[in-house]
């Protein structure tokens, strides 16, 4: 029926796309898309033909308004190149819109890396921010930091590669001693998951350029990284306590 579908594609790994994602996107009139190459590569390996828009970031008023014209009447789909639309991906405006219209609205949930990023880190997970990307300039990074401060929950960003170093020392700076986790190529053959203290992966990453893309997590304040010197003092309470 006629409406908006937001569809979750995939983060890497293309089988990570739902059985109902597929149906749809075979379903619909339209797909709505940041970049046709990248969503054209997609519904080709699902063997999919379609009729794509773009809707991107640069997306005007004219551009949506024709995707509401047609979405009053057709189903249309809307995908962003990888993982769930919105989340730091466009279509805020295009549901906004829509819902004010009173067009009908689902959802289709499948990938997020910072979803995922979240449950491999080993972070507290029982309260988490989501912060999008820290601005690029080096004042504005760490304002954001310092606003973020007190918050009693593990952060998330999204970063990217050639960011990453600068992140991690803004982090050490503003938010001395956290564990941070840097999650990369989640769903991917180099997939990998690193945690300690913002110097460990400084160091780490300037022995091995960090490539590809990254979720870049914060502990919550208070929370004592698992180093050794901790394990050693839980050890030693552990001892006096079972002193008769
Ligand atoms: N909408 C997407 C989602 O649901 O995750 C995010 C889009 S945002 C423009 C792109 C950022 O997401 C990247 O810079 C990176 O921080 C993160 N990201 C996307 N795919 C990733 C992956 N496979 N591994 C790690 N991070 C990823």
């Amino acid at each position: 029926s006629p409406g908006l579908y937001i569809v979750a594609t995939p983060i890497g790994n293309l089988g990570d796309i739902t059985l109902r994602a597929v149906e749809t996107l075979r379903g619909v009139s339209a797909v709505a898309c940041e970049d046709t190459r990248v969503t054209g590569k997609l519904l080709h390996h699902l063997g999919i033909k379609q009729r794509m828009i773009r809707y991107d970031d640069h997306a005007g008023k004219g551009d949506r308004e024709r995707l509401l014209a047609l979405m009053e009447s057709e189903p249309v789909a809307l995908v962003s190149d990888a993982g769930t639309p919105l989340i730091s991906d466009p279509g805020y405006r295009l549901v906004r819109t829509a819902r004010e219209r009173g067009i009908a609205v689902t959802s289709l949930p499948g990938a997020n890396a910072a979803v995922m990023a979240m449950t491999l880190s080993g972070l507290p997970n029982d309260r988490f921010l989501f912060a999008g990307f820290l601005p690029n300039k080096a004042r504005a990074r760490e304002g954001v930091l310092a606003d973020l401060a007190e918050v009693p929950a593990t952060l998330i960003f999204y970063e990217t590669a050639p960011r990453l170093e600068d992140s991690l020392l803004a982090i050490d700076s503003v938010l001395p001693g956290r564990e941070v986790a840097v999650a990369r190529e989640l769903t991917k053959k180099f997939e990998e998951c690193r945690s300690g203290t913002p110097q460990d992966l400084i160091a780490h990453y300037a022995a091995h350029p960090p490539k590809g893309e990254i979720v870049l997590l914060v502990a919550p304040p208070g929370d004592e990284p698992l180093g050794e010197v901790d394990v050693d003092a839980l050890l030693r309470s552990a001892l006096e306590q079972a002193k008769p």
